[in-house]
């Protein structure tokens, strides 16, 4: 049963009960399969998800808790012990899902509640078996290990310490020598541990087919494509998708890179020039975290009712935590309590244009799920990963107007190095994407072969890319850095598609405001109740697979760009 709303420091912080959980959930299956009749189904699934609802907030506030204070002992045991009992409940959802799947009642239940549904728990009973549990505990182990390695870095630099995060601002400085100096002191610690993380990843590809084997199929990528829970699309789409990006977007990319080095008056540019868009410095916003909020609340007031409506409640209720202090975990990320309906949005401010981001980016997130939260069926309030990210990234564009106020004497290089940045993602993203296909259709490729192959598809797509300067990344492992090829195989192409069809909001945004706002809240308010390309049907915008669809929404984006005079910024 759903909760009024209340402020988040006024959340009860309760621990789920293992033994509790079991005993509610094995007494959930005993009654599901006890149903005759949809009817009766209908009333245990109310049940469950009403039960869920509870122990998902329960988690998430946990969740929120341990990582705005990770030194808090109380709130790390917590954590621990929802780690533990997440499996469980996967255990359950999944039996649960096959007793439905199963039924005799079936079909009336896909009339109430959609086939979709059924899909989707046919996609999650394909990805998993008893019998690959195991495995799938080691993978989760390798996958932290990964993020260990790269949390632990300690890299020397200027007679200071630095993590990986930390050194990244060294790398887009003013100054020539300090970027070159930074990507020297980053590419040798990767160098040092690159064997470590090369072997991690191939113990992960190596567990990864022989969980896909062990499942019935042929290589990982099928079984890649069925965690990502799509539905409606395939490898062979995606790869005409990604020639789509090498021939239309790479050859604009190139030209920008061109001008930005000739602003910056770089002869023979490396990788880490293109991290400086301005000669003078990359834009700053004009305030501080409460400054930044106010424009934001302002932002979110003129835009829209029910904008308004959203901000006012995320501050009222206390829904932001974005302050960086010692103990926070970094990184930023949205989540929801479904209980209350109330989204959350987390961030580690640090006064660089990323600020700005966290209020437009996850601000769409949280927007698209404060208006789906009026979903009753809880498996459609949250979309798949591509069409999740269409809503934070198309805000961003809706925000364009607002950059005054973000950004006052900077908005201009704002906008144009937001959109540069987003047309020049595309490349990089299909080469993260093209290497991990390949890794997976060859799995006892060594390492070396491995960045071999890396090199090559970046040659293909960021030939801007020089390495002169740093011996290790110029053997193609760049991809070492990427945590996603390790944790979330086969995600990264989804922020491209969602940016493709976030340009179509961008453009229309320019042409007509009423128009495209109104498009963007009739898709936030769809939630997860179709996939991906039947939701982009649904709300008249462009499929990203059809040929001949990225070069009509680069062109009009071209021309926006050439509207800026970048030598003069
Ligand atoms: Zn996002």
């Amino acid at each position: 049963m759903k909760k009024q709303p209340i402020k988040f420091s006024d959340y009860p912080f309760i621990v789920p009960n293992e033994k509790q959980l079991v005993k509610k959930m094995e007494g959930f299956l005993a009654q599901i399969k006890e149903c005759k009749t949809a009817p009766e189904a209908l009333k245990v699934i109310k049940k469950i998800n009403n039960y869920m609802e509870v122990i998902d907030t329960e988690g998430c506030v946990i969740y929120v808790l341990y990582t705005c204070y990770t030194d808090n002992e109380k709130y790390k045991k917590a954590q621990d012990k929802l780690d533990e009992m997440s499996p469980l409940l996967s255990k359950y959802g999944t039996e649960i899902s096959k007793v439905l799947v199963n039924a005799p009642y079936r079909p009336e239940l896909e009339k109430k509640l959609g086939t979709f549904l059924f899909k989707k728990y046919e996609n999650s009973l394909k990805a998993f078996d008893e019998k690959v549990m195991p495995e799938l505990i080691q993978e989760n182990k390798l996958s932290s290990e990964y993020e260990v390695v790269m949390g632990g870095a300690q890299i020397e630099f200027r007679g200071g310490t630095y993590n990986l995060s930390q050194l990244g601002k060294f790398l887009q400085d003013k100054d020539r020598d300090t970027r070159k100096e930074a990507a020297k002191a980053m590419d040798k610690w990767l160098g040092e541990n690159e064997a470590k993380i090369g072997k991690i990843y191939d113990d992960l590809v190596h567990l990864r087919t022989e969980i896909a084997h062990k499942l019935g199929y042929k290589s990982f990528t099928e079984l890649g494509y069925i965690r990502m829970g799509r539905v409606d699309y395939n490898a062979k789409l995606v790869e005409g998708y990604r020639n789509q990006i090498a021939k239309e977007v790479v050859p604009v990319c190139n030209k920008l890179y061109k001008q930005q080095m000739k602003n910056l008056g770089i002869k023979k540019p490396q990788y880490y020039d293109y991290n400086l868009m301005f000669a003078n410095g990359n834009p700053t916003p004009a305030g501080d975290r409460e400054y930044l909020v106010n424009q934001a609340h302002k932002m979110y007031s003129e835009l829209g009712p029910e904008s308004k409506e959203f901000f006012e409640f995320m501050m009222k209720y206390e829904l932001m935590d974005l302050d960086a202090r010692k103990g926070k975990a970094p990184g930023g990320y949205q989540i929801s309590f479904p209980l209350y309906n109330s989204p959350f949005i987390f961030a580690n401010f640090n006064g660089t244009q990323h600020d700005v981001n966290v209020l437009t980016h996850e601000g769409g997130h949280a927007f698209q799920c404060y208006l789906s939260s009026a979903i009753k069926i809880p498996e459609y309030r949250q979309p798949t990963l591509e069409s999740c990210e269409i809503h934070s990234m198309s805000m961003e564009f809706f925000a364009w107007p607002y950059m005054d106020g973000f950004f006052g004497k900077d908005a201009e290089k704002y906008k144009y190095s937001h959109l540069a940045d987003s047309i020049e993602f595309l490349p990089y993203g299909a080469t993260i994407d093209e290497f991990q296909h390949w890794v997976y259709e060859n799995p006892d490729a060594t390492h070396e072969q491995r960045c071999a192959k890396f090199h090559e598809i970046e040659l293909k797509y960021t030939p801007h890319k020089k390495y002169d300067d740093t011996p290790t990344l110029a053997k193609g492992t760049w991809w070492l850095r990427q945590g996603h090829v390790f944790g979330s195989p086969f995600y990264y192409i989804d922020y491209t598609l969602a940016q493709v069809v976030a340009f179509q909001f961008a453009i229309e945004n320019m042409k007509n405001h009423e128009k495209a706002w109104k498009k963007y809240i009739k898709l936030c308010k769809c939630g997860g109740k179709y996939p991906f390309l039947e939701l982009l049907e649904k709300n008249h915008l462009r499929n990203p697979f059809i040929d001949g669809s990225i070069k009509k929404v680069i062109k009009p984006l071209e021309k926006v760009l050439k509207g800026f005079d970048t030598s003069k910024m």
